[in-house]
């Protein structure tokens, strides 16, 4: 039998590439997302046709704690038992501003969405988890978590309380034998990041990466398959980055 995946902000960017690859993997899907629902019907459908699996589509705002209690209830209705969680939903700030300038408008926008929002979905699921004594949670984090950029602080803050979720969450169901990783993304070429390609293609031809490209949802979507298979087992509350060696700090 198939093993059922739940992705969350599958809609676009490095979320759809994740379920184009488990689809290929032969996982069963439950994609989350906000986009219309018959949107999101569709690239079910489309994945279903191209790879045999089964495809739903569960529009929530991860935001929204009614929404993420009755998505994890449906999912779980549809599919009986989920093998993985992948918390990969994320925005990055409407407006980048100086923290000195920074609301709490935009403070609370990111937080509820790349932390709260995927933090309390991650409990709803590990109930499930611990209940069946297994299961596999990836959180999509970010360099951000350790590289402080000070127009978009509130999105680093996220993602540096995402890194220890990471590691609370593999403590807490290590005895279910769940593991949970992160995989913390350099600069990737999604929707996120369109606002900002000039700068990036002009810092990575300078050498900010290693290896001298922008990464793609692939590259991620490479890395979540592996751990889903169990490649690491015996591995758990690690973070693994996916950024062409971004994070090696050079004299
Ligand atoms: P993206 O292209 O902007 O896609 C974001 C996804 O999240 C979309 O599917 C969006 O779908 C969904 N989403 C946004 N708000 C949501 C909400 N409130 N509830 C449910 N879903 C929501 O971004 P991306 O680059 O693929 O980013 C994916 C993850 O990677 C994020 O966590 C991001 O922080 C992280 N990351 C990205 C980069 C990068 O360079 N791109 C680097 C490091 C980390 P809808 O709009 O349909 O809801």
């Amino acid at each position: 039998m198939n093993k059922c995946a739940v992705i969350t902000g599958a809609s676009r960017g490095i979320g759809a590439g994740i379920a184009e690859k488990l689809a290929q993997e032969k996982f069963n899907l439950a994609l989350c997302a906000r986009q219309e629902q018959s949107v999101g019907d569709l690239q079910c459908a489309e994945l279903e046709a191209k790879y045999g699996i089964k495809a739903a589509y569960f529009r929530c705002d991860i935001s929204d704690s009614d929404a993420r209690k009755k998505t994890c209830a449906a999912i779980i209705e549809r599919f009986g038992k989920v093998d993985l969680l992948v918390n990969n939903a994320g925005v990055a700030p409407k407006v980048r501003a100086d923290i000195l300038e920074m609301t709490e408008a935009s403070y609370d926008f990111v937080m509820d969405i790349n932390l709260k929002g995927s933090f309390f979905f991650t409990q709803l699921f590990a109930r499930h988890f611990a209940d069946q004594r297994s299961g596999t949670i990836v959180n999509i984090g970010s360099c951000s978590a350790t590289v402080a950029s000070v127009s978009r602080g509130e999105y680093c803050m996220a993602k540096a309380g995402v890194g220890m979720a990471t590691k609370l969450w593999a403590v807490r169901m290590a005895e279910f034998g769940v593991n949970v990783y992160e995989i913390r993304p350099g600069i990737i070429e999604t929707d996120m990041t369109s606002t900002v390609k000039g700068k990036y293609d002009k810092l990575i031809s300078e050498g900010l990466t290693l290896q001298p490209r922008w990464g793609y949802p692939e590259d991620i979507a490479k890395v979540v398959a592996s751990l889903a298979r169990g490649d690491f087992a015996y591995s758990t509350g690690q973070v693994i980055n996916i950024d062409g060696g971004m994070n090696i700090q050079k004299l």
